[in-house]
């Protein structure tokens, strides 16, 4: 115990120092499913707690193909050059339906990569949803605690996978491409109302000009919408990834939202409420992995089920079941 409770101190040395081996082992240990090492990497999260917050949290979304990850490598490499410490990690749930990872499997962001201050994580690849979130929050904080003064964090623009990631960040960055009309009529209001920044992405050559109507349309489209964070009206840009044009703009507007949230409150007010919301959510999690546990119950759900779908019982009545047998075991 004692030996483990060394290693643990080294470790978490080693993180502050900077070294980026130990924090990905550190990561390691928080995704392994052992418990002795889920007790150890809570014990080290434990020890870095007080160094973690002083980040700017940055989520990234938008369909496939949209250039996150040219943009996260152009964006990420400014940043870097301009003396920024860069955590990049991602939330990937279609490798919880596939078991294999989208993001795991591309070679991306090879150049990001090779900056000595910038520290790529793909997606933990197995899991719940509950479960990645967890893994990837987690990761955040020792990305934090490693002074990585920069988080940004891409998902895939899938299911849910918006909404959790906008949980856990200070700033929201959606990536959208020209063809306003039809596409941006079909385009999920929810998803709009997410975000801080709205880029129109490729706006070079012949797609500028496109790019420049797209970028009026949403401006147009946002008077009706309401804004992510109080007090800031949500902006729209134009970037280029491959010609490194806009990026700056990008980094200024985020420096002006962290400015503004700082003078109403709202930055640490949002993280307080995030933190929380997390712990429910996580509360949530653990009481349905707990009512499940039990085989007996699983049993028991499908016969109701069926007896549900055949008239014989009301779905209030099977709860009630569920429920009072549950107790009457206890007892
Ligand atoms: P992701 O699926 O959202 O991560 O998208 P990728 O970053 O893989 O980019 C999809 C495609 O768009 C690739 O072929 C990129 O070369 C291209 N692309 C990305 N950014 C730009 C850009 O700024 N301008 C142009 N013209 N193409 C881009």
């Amino acid at each position: 115990k004692t030996k483990i409770k060394q290693n643990l101190d080294e470790l978490a040395e080693k993180i502050r120092e900077g070294s980026r081996l130990h924090l990905a082992k550190a990561i390691t240990l928080l995704e392994s499913a052992h418990p002795e090492d889920q007790s150890d990497a809570q014990d080290l999260l434990k020890k870095m707690l007080p160094y973690t917050g002083d980040s700017i949290r940055i989520g990234i979304t938008g369909v496939p193909g949209a250039g996150k990850s040219t943009f996260i490598e152009a964006f990420g490499k400014m940043l870097c050059e301009r003396g920024h410490r860069v955590a990049v990690l991602a939330i990937d749930p279609s490798s919880t339906v596939n078991g294999g990872s989208i993001l795991g499997d591309k070679t991306r962001m090879e150049q990001l990569s090779r900056e000595p201050n910038a520290f790529i994580r793909p997606s933990p690849s197995a899991g719940t949803l509950g479960g990645v979130h967890k893994k990837t929050r987690e990761t955040m904080l020792l990305c934090e605690a490693a002074g990585y003064d920069i988080v940004l964090i891409e998902t895939m623009g899938v299911g849910q996978s918006e909404t959790i990631v906008r949980g856990m960040v200070d700033f929201f960055l959606l990536l959208v491409l020209t063809g306003a009309g039809d596409e941006l009529q079909g385009m999920k209001k929810g998803i709009m109302e997410l975000a801080d920044t709205i880029i129109v992405h490729k706006a070079d050559g012949d797609n500028l000009r496109p790019a420049q109507r797209t970028m009026s349309e949403y401006k147009r489209i946002q008077h009706f919408l309401q804004s992510a964070t109080p007090g800031w009206d949500t902006r729209t840009h134009l970037v280029s990834s491959l010609e490194n044009k806009g990026l700056s703009r990008i980094q200024e507007t985020i420096e002006e939202f962290r400015e503004t949230c700082m003078k109403t409150g709202f930055w640490s007010s949002r993280r307080t409420k995030q933190t929380t919301e997390w712990f429910q959510a996580m509360i949530r999690d653990r009481l349905i992995d707990t009512f499940y546990a039990n085989n007996d119950t699983k049993q028991r759900v499908s016969q109701f089920e069926k007896q549900i779908t055949e008239g014989q019982m009301t779905v209030s009545q099977a709860v009630d079941l569920l429920f009072s047998d549950e107790k009457t075991e206890l007892i």
